[in-house]
């Protein structure tokens, strides 16, 4: 059978005994192993209508993987479809149009781009897969100002169960097109995706960073200035206890530290002006704020590039006080013990609020903050974070949203979790477009 699937593309297929089978399923997260049947490492459009038609034949289901920086579950049959190898990425500064293959990271979107003065609504990680990041809305630093990344997309095209190859945008295919701005999988593998760029050379954004026995005043001083914050300003706050590790730079190595992180697409001038009663909340450990190149977007999160072990998990708030932030300090304030790397607060609302015309998939639109959650130390993965992090929620009970962001939602349980991040309204169509494509259940809708 490999013989047969490897003389209908033009990629390598691996088998487990392959030499090149643990390379090719490995993802971002060290902790999950993939061990499907066949893994292909595709090169073009054909090769993925080929291994859906082998797939289909052979009663096989299908799953793909960019980057593996969604790789929180193990993927165990089947075909994988390894789309690294299709990362061509062009720009057209006359529409203004990114045509990004389904393989390419933001970090060249990003480099491509700015040689016009232009920049993608990308996330906080450059390294994370575009097609992935979309297919999930995405909610990154430019939240407030710029809205969902999903809004940006123009047009899909998707290789569907029949193995047929389809575009979708607002013209072709819209049901389709409504579904893979925010509903993330079982449509089809997307083998291309077009986005549209908007002008951006520079930003006043970055981090602050506040010692550990200032995360009160800091924490409650962010959560009572978001009330009145500018719709242009995404702000994020982390509680991070950064480890004793070589690789961690020395001012931060060993520290537990509160880091503000602040993007505002305007004037320095401005910038500065809008940062100053956040610089004011407590004396500043270190100042990375300033005046930032597009194409340095990465480092107002800082977030890992390297492949790691990893846990993560989300929730998503109506609103906050400083109840919620009393709360909060039982778990990461100054001297507690937790069991999270990071325990992160990203402000939403502001243009993320406002739907796409025709519409979007998006789940979270109407969510105010969004918390993440970051483990990185394996042994407490199973056995003391899941249930560290149910009592969490249930404690912020009163404050959570009935939506959710799929892409901050951390290790998928079963279909009814997954479900779970859209309002009732969006669930069911989405059920009715995802039926409608993939009726024989071919993909994975995680
Ligand atoms: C360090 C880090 C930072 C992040 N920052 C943000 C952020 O700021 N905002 C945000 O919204 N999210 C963020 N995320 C979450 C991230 O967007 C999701 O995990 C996303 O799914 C990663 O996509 P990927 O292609 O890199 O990963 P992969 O693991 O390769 O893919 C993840 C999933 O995307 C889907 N997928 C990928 N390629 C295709 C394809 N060609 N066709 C169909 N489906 C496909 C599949 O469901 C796949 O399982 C972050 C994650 C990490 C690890």
């Amino acid at each position: 059978m490999t013989q047969t699937l490897a003389g209908r593309v033009s990629g390598p297929v691996y088998t487990p005994n392959d030499a090149g089978y643990a390379p090719e399923c490995a993802g971002f997260n060290v902790v999950v192993t993939h061990s499907p049947q066949y893994v292909v490492a595709v090169k073009s459009t054909q090769d993925v209508v080929e291994a859906i038609r082998f797939a289909r034949e052979n009663h096989l289901p299908v799953s793909v993987q960019a980057t593996g920086h969604g790789t929180d579950v193990p993927i165990t049959s089947g075909v994988l479809l390894s789309t690294k190898a299709m990362n061509h990425v062009s720009i057209d500064p006359a529409t203004r149009v990114a045509t990004i293959g389904a393989g390419a990271r933001w970090e060249p979107v990003v480099a491509e781009a700015a040689k016009h003065g232009l920049a993608p609504i990308a996330g906080s990680s450059l390294n994370v897969g575009v097609v992935g990041y979309l297919l999930g809305g995405g909610f990154g630093p430019l939240v407030r100002s710029h809205g969902v990344s999903s809004d940006y997309v123009v047009g899909y095209t998707l290789v569907t169960c029949d193995g047929e190859t389809v575009e979708a945008s607002a013209e072709k295919h819209p049901d389709l097109f409504w579904g893979l701005r925010g509903g993330k999988g079982g449509f089809g593998i997307v083998t291309e995706v077009k986005v549209q760029l908007v002008e951006l050379r520079s930003l006043y954004a970055g981090s602050l960073f506040f010692e550990e026995q200032h995360i009160e005043a800091v924490l409650r001083g962010w959560v009572k200035w978001t009330s009145e914050a500018d719709a242009r300003v995404s702000t994020s706050i982390a509680v991070m206890r950064f480890p004793p590790f070589d690789f961690i730079p020395p001012p931060l190595r060993g520290r537990t530290v509160i880091n503000l992180r602040f993007a505002y697409p305007g004037s320095m001038e401005e910038g500065a002006k809008l940062a100053a009663p956040l610089r004011a909340l407590a004396p500043l450990y270190l100042d990375m704020l300033g005046e930032l190149p597009a194409t340095q977007m990465a480092r107002i999160h800082n977030d890992p590039d390297q492949p790691s072990p990893v846990w993560t998990s989300g929730m998503m708030l109506s609103h906050v006080d400083q109840d919620l932030v009393t709360t909060l300090l039982r778990h990461v304030g100054a001297g507690a013990q937790t069991p999270y790397f990071m325990l992160e607060l990203r402000h939403l609302g502001g243009a993320s609020q406002k739907d796409v015309a025709g519409g979007s998939a998006v789940g979270g639109r109407n969510g105010n903050f969004l918390i993440g959650l970051v483990g990185m130390h394996p042994p407490l993965f199973e056995a003391v974070l899941p249930g560290a992090t149910e009592g969490l929620r249930a404690e912020l009970k009163s404050w959570l949203s009935p939506e959710m962001a799929i892409n901050f939602m951390g290790k998928v349980r079963d279909a009814a979790h997954f479900d779970s991040a859209w309002p009732d309204a969006i669930r069911a169509k989405l059920k009715e477009v995802r039926g409608k494509y993939d009726p024989h259940k071919l993909f994975a809708a995680k």
